[in-house]
């Protein structure tokens, strides 16, 4: 059985893949998808970029489409200004939880042969907070609930919804880009 994937609109390589990783097999219910094939192909205006691929588990057929929209941003972007389609502000706000736990809070408390690792995921951290910060609306003080479009996300936002004040998430963005900062001269 072969599950076709809706029109998915994606910014940038990264975001396909991100968005791939955080899609449970609707077989099993194992975590993320492994492709064995990917292409790009012309589709009338459009630039789509198809992934297919069996789960190693369950043997279940999965196939994923992403339209790409706007200019591919230079990594470790997400995208450009416009928030994502894919991926909502609780989903990017654990991802860049997940990134910065790995980091040491200083390169001199990182083992030399682990900077680089370190400096690349506390980038991704970075980024991933830009990204819950485009789901803001120019003028509002917070991301608005109907932003939140996945079960996990939404368990997030219902949580504490004060994590996604536009004053927290830039002070949280601050403090990643400090730390970044530091790797970066490290
Ligand atoms: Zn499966």
């Amino acid at each position: 059985m072969t599950y076709r994937g809706l029109v998915l609109l994606s910014r940038s390589t990264e975001e396909s893949h991100l968005y791939m990783d955080l899609q449970a097999c609707p077989g099993c219910g194992i975590d993320g998808f492994e492709w064995d094939s990917h292409s790009t192909q012309v589709r009338g205006e459009d630039l789509v970029s198809v992934y297919q691929g069996s789960c190693p588990d369950c043997g279940t057929a999965r196939e994923f489409e992403f339209v790409l929209i706007g200019q591919e941003p230079p990594p470790p972007a997400l995208g450009g200004p416009e928030p994502s389609r894919l991926i909502d502000p609780g989903q990017f706000l654990s991802l860049a939880r997940e990134a910065a736990a790995l980091v040491p809070a200083s390169p001199a408390l990182c083992p030399p042969d682990q900077v680089a690792d370190a400096r690349e995921a506390i980038a991704v951290a970075v980024a991933a907070m830009d990204e819950v910060g485009k789901f803001v609306p120019a003028g509002a003080d917070a991301v608005p609930a109907a932003a939140f479009t996945s079960e996990a996300g939404r368990a997030l936002y219902g949580a504490d919804p004060t994590q996604f004040r536009r004053r927290r998430i830039d002070a949280v963005t601050a403090s990643y880009r400090e730390v970044l900062t530091a790797y970066q001269i490290a």
